[in-house]
């Protein structure tokens, strides 16, 4: 029982506002579906979080697989972020988050409401009941479709759906890489810090509940840029070994550890959470303890400037779908009739035993990317169940590279494009899968979401039967390529329209339809540089690897004019754009001619533009 009672009714309830959850929601409501999202703490982002402060990696592999990086509503986001949030506050980085919740459409969000209970109705969630402990609401939200965003798969188990937790055995899925004999040890939490240089020594005094760590107990964790790295098995040292080499310069010691975790076994990472959070709090001062008063790691004017007190969650329940992606699927980059999301990121298990472990950790790097199924992101068992973000249906190897968080965000912007379809068209959340497949798919890429091999096939956009020219254009992106389907660089070719430089004067692309045609939208994706990272980060040499501004590619000021029988009959001027997507709706505008003129880029010599629809 509560003091207050509200109760609702949605087209669509996501649980979890983690990146995964928070994208899904939007994605639905963008679909015009009728959302709610319900989160359990005061803020969206999960682990991108201020609470938390990791920062977003994927199928790029930080920047080192070329054209890789995730579009969608995650790249918007971070457009955004990097606009207003050069100096990438975390704090700053959560306001973003909540503004893309709270300004959007058809999206009622429940900050601070967790989720307790589910109501069922035969194979069906009928409704959640949740708690908002901030007004001491009980809440009860109904809805034709549940979405499953919370990490732990809890909506999932209390519904009573089938999930998988712990590591397969190799023999289970043929995995090369899964132990011989099945598991439940789970990845750990963790807790990150960030130190600052003070410019004069600063004394630590560490607190008496703090465990102590000798230089011995750390020998195998990288906590300072003395130590070396070993290739062949993963292993770090203090001193210099045969096949070694310098650990990269992120091992700074100012912005915390992944390897500062506290591992459990099955069930024990949730039901044993509040324990783990308090034996991390003991680790991160022990291992601050450590780098201060323990030998010279360097860090004599380093002084900790925040801590954190909201553990990240690596690894508890996965739920199982109609398939379970597995290590042979990514090692074989296996692209699915199916396909609504991609990964590229290695499979990255953790020893058993996190921090206390003299194991080390031992991730499977591999070339490429994988596609991730539809099949993977709803519930087997319960009819109207869908899965976005840790708890998707994956083996335990596959999971070590789904789990972060940029394959995260684009799971769940397809799971809520796929909800919002099942909405529209009244079917099964399966149903799409079966019936509706292309439309997802062509849906996702329309919003510039990417599926390796797959390209816009869209019968609705008219660019394609247009005729492309340019008054500038080079030997390696011709303008037609604003037409080829596809929509950023590949190892086939550039896929963009690149002029000559623009110091010579603005240049023009020109998209002549057969006939006049009705036109209400137009929609232009620029190059905002796939190949570089603009996540926010605590990590100083990862900030410092990135632009400032706006990538230097990304077109900042243009025009379009729309042209009918050569009469210009309306025309925009853009100024300071800072998305690579850019819509732009129309009054139902009669042409034959759409001329897109870039004056000016953030800093790059050329005009750069992937694709042009017409609707
Ligand atoms: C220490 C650490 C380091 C990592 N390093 C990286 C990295 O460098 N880069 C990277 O991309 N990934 C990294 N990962 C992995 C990544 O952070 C997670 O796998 C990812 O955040 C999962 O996204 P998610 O949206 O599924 O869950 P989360 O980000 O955990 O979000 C789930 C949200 O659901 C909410 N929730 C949970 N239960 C309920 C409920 N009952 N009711 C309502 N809301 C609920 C929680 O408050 C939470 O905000 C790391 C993980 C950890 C722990």
């Amino acid at each position: 029982m509560a003091l207050r009672k509200l109760t609702a009714n949605y087209d669509i309830v996501v649980v979890g506002g983690g990146l995964a959850g928070l994208f899904a929601a939007v994605a639905a409501a963008r679909q015009g579906a009728n959302v709610a999202i319900v989160q359990s703490r005061s803020m969206f982002g999960g682990n991108a979080s201020s609470e938390v402060r990791m920062h977003i990696v994927g199928a790029d592999c930080h920047a080192s697989k070329d054209n890789m990086r995730e579009t969608g509503l995650i790249e918007e986001l971070l457009l955004k972020n990097k606009q207003r949030n050069p100096y990438a506050s975390f704090p700053v980085f959560d306001t973003m988050m909540w503004e893309m919740a709270y300004q959007q459409e058809h999206l009622t969000s429940y900050l601070n409401t967790a989720v307790q209970d589910v109501v069922m109705d035969g194979k069906n969630i009928r409704s959640v009941i949740c708690y908002q402990y901030t007004t001491e609401t009980e809440v009860h939200l109904s809805a034709d479709i549940f979405v499953d965003a919370t990490g732990h798969g809890t909506v999932g188990v209390l519904a009573g759906a089938k999930y998988r937790i712990g590591t397969e055995s190799k023999y289970e899925f043929s995995e090369p890489s899964a132990p011989e004999v099945s598991n439940n040890h789970c990845m750990g939490d963790s807790l990150l810090f960030s130190a600052r240089d003070r410019g004069e020594p600063v004394k630590f005094v560490a607190p008496e509940w703090a465990y102590h760590f000798s230089e011995e107990d750390l020998a195998i964790r990288p906590h300072t840029s003395r130590m070396v790295f070993n290739a062949s098995d993963g292993s770090v040292y203090s001193e210099k070994k045969a096949g070694s080499r310098q650990l990269p310069d992120y091992y700074d010691s100012t912005s915390g550890y992944w390897w500062i975790e506290v591992t459990g076994h099955g069930d024990e990472m949730t039901r044993d959470s509040e324990i783990i959070r308090d034996k991390l709090i003991r680790c991160v001062y022990g291992v601050w303890d450590h780098l201060k008063n323990v030998g010279d790691h360097g860090v004599e004017n380093y002084d900790l400037d925040w801590v954190g007190i909201v553990p990240g969650h690596r690894e508890s329940r996965r739920l199982d779908g109609d398939y379970v992606l597995t290590e042979n699927d990514i090692l074989a980059n296996r692209v699915f009739p199916d396909a609504v999301a991609y990964g590229g990121w290695p499979m990255d298990v953790h020893c058993d035993g996190g921090i206390f472990s003299k194991q080390p950790s031992v991730a499977v790097s591999y070339e490429g990317s994988y596609t991730i199924p539809y099949r993977c992101f709803y519930s087997k068992n319960i009819g109207n169940l869908m899965m976005a973000g840790r708890d998707i249906s994956t083996s335990k190897m596959a999971f070590s590279s789904t789990r972060v968080m940029g394959t995260c965000a684009v799971g769940g912007e397809a799971v809520g494009t796929a909800a919002a379809l099942a909405i529209k068209h009244g079917c099964t959340v399966a149903d799409v899968g079966r019936n509706h497949i292309q439309e997802l798919q062509q849906t996702l890429l329309k919003n510039d979401c990417f599926i390796p091999g797959f390209r816009n096939e869209d019968p609705l956009d008219l660019a394609r039967k247009a005729s492309i020219s340019a008054d500038s254009e080079t030997e390696t992106g011709k303008a037609v390529n604003v037409i080829n389907g596809i929509s950023r660089s590949t190892e086939e070719g550039s896929n963009c329209w690149i002029s000559k430089p623009l110091k010579n004067g603005p240049v023009t692309l020109s998209l002549k339809l057969p006939q006049a045609e009705t036109l209400s939208q137009l929609r232009i994706t620029f190059d905002s540089n796939l190949s570089k990272s603009i996540m926010p980060s605590i990590t100083r040499k990862a900030m410092e690897h990135q632009v400032k501004t706006l990538p230097l590619e990304l077109v900042k000021d243009y025009d379009v004019q729309f042209v009918y029988q050569n009469q210009i009959v309306m025309e925009k001027n853009i100024r300071g754009n800072g998305q690579r997507l850019n819509i732009h709706k129309l009054d139902k505008l009669c042409c034959d001619e759409v001329r897109i003129t870039v004056r000016e880029t953030y800093g790059h010599e050329s005009a750069r533009v992937y694709e042009v629809r017409l609707y």
